[in-house]
């Protein structure tokens, strides 16, 4: 199976899934993979490990920008079968325990019905998992502060809203920011194109999301990867602060 792998900086790989992004980052032999796609995208995830000259057994951690299905989707699966640790802030380890789940409902999705692209958004969604039921049975918080001693060297910057425990994960070193939900560049629901946070009913708390734009606009970086949309070339504080404009 071919995927789209995209690679976009030094040991630093943009995979485009149904709808959805992850991202692989390498080092020698070794694969950090952030986020995992929805449940129904995990051979598009084993298939863009080996396309990276990876494997899942040479993936050394998982991370996980937040626990929504589209991200969550294989993340059990890779720790149960290969016994990946699957890392995430803190705040949203119960949520990928599905301690309790903030996730936009069939009900805010049949109120938004008459918006453009979110009937065939949900079809899609529903097809590939988004509703299934996928906690992961040990998630763990990220082990140290500051940068991950993982290959990419990410370091997780907490960015709420979205979900209260989501975490961007900034690349100083490659001047890259994958930043989840917290800040995307398109959606099969939204009509324009560019950084942007995401429609309104995805989020959690909007609110937080509008302010957790600041603290990525405080970041050195020039290539934002979002977890939905294209990748973005750019000063990612440009890329922050025009989302930010977008959401007032
Ligand atoms: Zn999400
Ligand atoms: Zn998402």
């Amino acid at each position: 199976m071919q995927t789209d792998v995209q690679q976009v900086a030094a040991g630093t790989y943009l995979v485009h899934g149904s709808n959805t992004n992850w991202v692989i980052l390498t080092e020698g032999d070794a694969v950090t993979l952030v986020d995992t796609g929805y449940p129904g995208d995990r051979e598009q995830v084993l298939a863009s490990l080996a396309q990276v000259g990876g494997s899942p057994e040479a993936v050394a951690a998982v991370l996980i920008t937040h626990a929504h299905n589209d991200h969550l989707g294989s993340a059990e699966y890779l720790r149960a079968t290969y016994g990946t640790p699957v890392y995430l802030h803190d705040a949203e380890v119960p949520h990928a325990r599905r301690e309790f789940l903030h996730q936009v409902t069939v009900g805010d999705v049949v109120r938004n019905g008459w918006r453009p692209g979110v009937v065939p958004w949900a079809l899609h969604a529903i097809r590939s998992g988004g509703k299934a039921h996928v906690p992961v049975t040990a998630p763990e918080a990220f082990p140290s502060e500051g940068a991950l001693d993982l290959p990419g060297r990410p370091v997780p910057v907490h960015t709420p809203g979205h979900t209260d425990g989501h975490a961007a994960f900034h690349l100083p070193d490659t001047g890259v920011l994958i930043s989840g939900d917290a800040l995307v560049s398109g959606h099969p629901t939204s009509r324009i194109k560019g950084p942007q946070l995401l429609p309104d009913m995805f989020h959690h708390e909007r609110a937080r999301a509008v302010a957790s734009l600041d603290v990525l606009a405080a970041l050195e970086g020039d290539l934002l990867l979002p977890g939905h949309g294209p990748a973005h070339r750019g000063p990612v504080r440009e890329a922050a602060l025009q989302a930010r404009e977008r959401a007032l």
